[in-house]
């Protein structure tokens, strides 16, 4: 019988890369379910870790634990669950794996319990628009509350509403705070499009899987209706009683995504990267206590505990942003099937351009499949063009039957979108009396030329003056005005990058408005909006822009896209080059036409003839994808086998080589194939020896098995990093 003083075991993870928990004593066991946060004593300091189990009675002498921070478990048990999994999937320590599931705030011990906050709502004035009519921002903050009905405080940045204009319109008693609950309906059916065939069947077979584990590859092409698809999903989920999650690139969290499902359902909570720490705890806690019934977040989204989630949506999955790239390197996306079993809900994975995993995945029979092959509303697809460039002579990257296309598409009032993958406004400056070309110091890689800009307007975006900025590490300096090595008085900028492009078209086009739109013009959101607003109106306009175009946002005006150069993508150096480019193609290409007025893309290339670029445009990207699977089946590449990469780096030249040697030895065995250690594709970074070894086998079992046998042995070098990653998204 026990004693007075009988303790359990509990088994703490702590937040610290170590693999293993470790044991305390605790003397209040009734408490402590997996799941729940401990303050414990560790190596000389306090410490918040995570109870992963409990034990029995302990026959040894434990420290005690100091604290119990939670009445309840802070994660659920199938996040607990979850958490294991992924320290044995990816390879990673469970310390670290809690770590990275947990918001900060909740890391250092804050008591989990959801603030209240105030909704914003417009105040109905049938002067208002008198009111308003001299202050043209404000009106469009209150016209657009008035739409979206109510937002949360916290909701306001990430929706582009500026606190000034809110304070303002108050100010004239023309919207007022009411501190509400988020309020949900699942929509009236009234209210609905309705499906066409195509959709009636997706939802009819997510609809009928709801309450058991399965996953869903929706395949519909961009227009086709996905995002109407999820909203009557969900309707039906909310109708249960249950919540909802859907996991969107990081992009693609625009305002027009998040307005669509709030104006179905009343509400629906946002967690993105420029949402504040206390925001998503607070976020966190509401999802776990119910309030919130519908999520829709970028990757990390994924850990969120939810009172009773009922449907696991991920949109664009192919998108390479669902992957975390450093720490726990864990694919949202594969992490929500893994979550969708564990709770017995249905996942859907859409998109216009699906990963070859989720294709072979339908044929294996794992997933079920619905096509969405039309666009809705009657909207036509664009037809393509390719524009053979050689010999022809480019202006600043722009061919002259580019030219004609844009000149006949502008006259007929319709907008032009330039895809270029590539900001900045040279990717080399080079002499050329000489030959110096402009080289980062830190890593094998050549510097990219950044101009100043010019004041066009109103319009002052704030970039550097003439710079060299390495985009690899981002070191940068101002660029020279000589040579430093000849000391020639000119260097010639090479290639061509967004700001060049941007300057071509400016002075062929000077009555036409341009934007661009790249990592450098929109680290603002409020700007990104903006420009986005100004778009909409539907006048001439040109548009410019890297991948930040294809994702997400939808230009409806867009008649013509121009893609400069489709080729480099192709002859990349990583497995997944051909997959990534002709997904990034089609998206773009999916932008042009998405009204009732027809689409053209212009794809200019050196090589015509190439394979995937003709399949891709001749029989559509499912085509492409097929020939795609036979090359990775016969090179024995995902998703025919399972790949891990182990990456190292050092600060000497051979630091990293050499552990990777060793790890080498520790991995080979008769069923994995081992590759390298071989140099990174850039081979020196920020001042590191990058190396790297493929470890790949036909059977994940066998990949995991040898992955262990290195996380046992653990090889270690002064100064040398290294890392697992699981399924890498690239090989570079
Ligand atoms: P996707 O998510 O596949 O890109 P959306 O759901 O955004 O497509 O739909 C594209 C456009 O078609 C939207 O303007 C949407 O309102 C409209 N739409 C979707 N479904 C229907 C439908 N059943 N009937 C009419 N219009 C529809
Ligand atoms: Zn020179
Ligand atoms: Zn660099």
């Amino acid at each position: 019988m026990p004693g007075e003083d009988a303790s359990v075991v509990v088994q703490v993870a702590v937040p610290r890369p170590l693999r293993r928990t470790f044991d305390y004593a605790a003397s209040s066991p009734g408490a402590l379910s997996p799941g729940t946060r401990v303050r414990v004593p560790f190596a000389g300091t306090h410490v918040v870790g995570i109870v992963a189990g409990v034990g029995d009675v302990s026959p040894f002498a434990l420290k005690e634990i100091d604290e119990v921070l939670d009445q309840t478990p802070i994660l659920s048990s199938d996040l607990v669950d979850l958490a294991a999994w992924l320290a044995s999937y990816y390879h990673h320590p469970i310390g670290a794996v809690y770590a990275t599931m947990l918001p900060a705030k909740a890391r250092r011990g804050a008591p989990a319990e959801p603030v209240s906050e105030v909704t914003w709502q417009a105040v109905e004035d049938a002067e208002a628009s008198e009111l308003l009519k001299r202050a043209p921002k404000q009106r469009l903050a209150y016209e657009r509350l008035q739409q979206l009905g109510g937002v949360l405080d916290s909701e306001l940045k990430g929706l582009g509403f500026v606190r000034r204009h809110i304070a303002a319109l108050r100010g004239r008693g023309l919207v007022r705070a009411r501190p509400l609950a988020p309020c949900y309906s699942a929509g009236d059916p009234r209210s609905h499009l309705r499906p066409t065939a195509a959709q009636a069947a997706a939802i009819e077979a997510i609809s009928a899987s709801l309450g058991s584990a399965s996953t869903h590859l929706l395949d519909g092409v961009t227009g086709s209706g996905k995002t109407e698809v999820y909203l009557q999903v969900i309707g039906e989920v909310l109708r249960q009683g249950r919540q909802a999650l859907v996991l969107v690139p990081e992009i693609a969290l625009a305002p027009q995504t998040t307005a669509r499902f709030k104006e179905r359902f009343g509400a629906a909570a946002t967690l993105h990267s420029a949402v504040s720490d206390a925001q998503r705890f607070d976020i966190w806690c509401k999802c776990a206590s119910g309030a919130h019934k519908v999520l829709i977040g970028t990757r990390s989204a994924i850990f969120t505990p939810f009172a009773d989630l009922g449907v696991i949506i991920v949109d664009e999955e192919h998108d390479g942003s669902f992957k975390q790239g450093d720490g726990l390197r864990y694919s949202a996306r594969d992490v929500a099937v893994k979550r969708g079993r564990m709770l017995s809900i249905p996942v859907v994975l859409g998109s216009a351009t699906p990963s070859l995993e989720s294709l072979q995945n339908v044929r294996l029979g794992r997933y079920q499949y619905a096509a969405l092959k039309e666009r809705a509303g009657g909207a036509l697809m664009p037809t393509f063009r390719l524009l053979d460039i050689r010999g022809q002579r480019l202006d600043r990257g722009l061919c002259e039957p580019l030219h004609d296309a844009m000149a006949r598409h502008l006259a007929a009032n319709n907008q032009v979108l330039v895809f270029l993958n590539r900001r900045g406004y040279a990717p080399a400056l080079l002499c050329a009396k000489c030959a110096w070309r402009a080289q980062c110091d830190h890593c094998d890689a050549k510097l990219t030329y950044h101009r100043a800009h010019r004041a066009r307007h109103q319009d002052l975006r704030r970039e550097a003056a003439g710079q060299l900025r390495c985009h690899h590490c981002d070191w940068r300096c101002a660029a020279p005005s000589r040579c430093p090595s000849c000391g020639a008085a000119e260097l010639t900028p090479v290639g061509t990058g967004t700001q060049r492009a941007e300057e071509a078209l400016v002075e062929r086009y000077p009555n036409v408005p341009l934007y661009r739109i790249d990592r450098d013009t929109t680290r603002s959101a409020r700007r990104l909006a903006a420009d986005l607003a100004a778009l909409r109106s539907g006048a001439p306009a040109i548009l410019v822009g890297t991948q930040m175009l294809a994702k997400g946002h939808h230009f409806p005006n867009v008649t013509l896209v121009a893609i400069l150069d489709a080729d480099s993508g192709f002859l990349s150096a990583d497995f997944r080059g051909p997959e990534r480019t002709a997904q990034l193609i089609i998206q773009v290409a999916g932008r042009a036409g998405r009204a009732l007025r027809a689409g053209e893309v212009c794809i200019q290339t050196f090589d015509p003839d190439n394979a995937n670029l003709t399949a891709l445009i001749s029989a559509g990207y499912g085509a492409f994808a097929r020939n795609e699977l036979e090359l990775r089946a016969a090179a024995h590449m995902p998703p025919f086998a399972a790949l891990a990469v182990i990456r190292a780096d050092s600060e000497t030249e051979t630091g990293a080589a050499t552990l990777l040697g060793e790890a080498r030895e520790v991995i080979e065995g008769d069923e994995v194939e081992v590759l390298g250690p071989a140099p990174a594709p850039i081979a020196r970074r920020a001042d590191r020896h990058r190396f790297q070894l493929l470890a790949l086998a036909s059977r994940r079992a066998d990949l995991r098995r040898a992955l262990t046998r290195l996380e046992d042995a653990a090889p270690k070098a002064p100064g040398v990093r290294w890392a697992i990653d699981v399924d890498p998204v690239d090989t570079l």
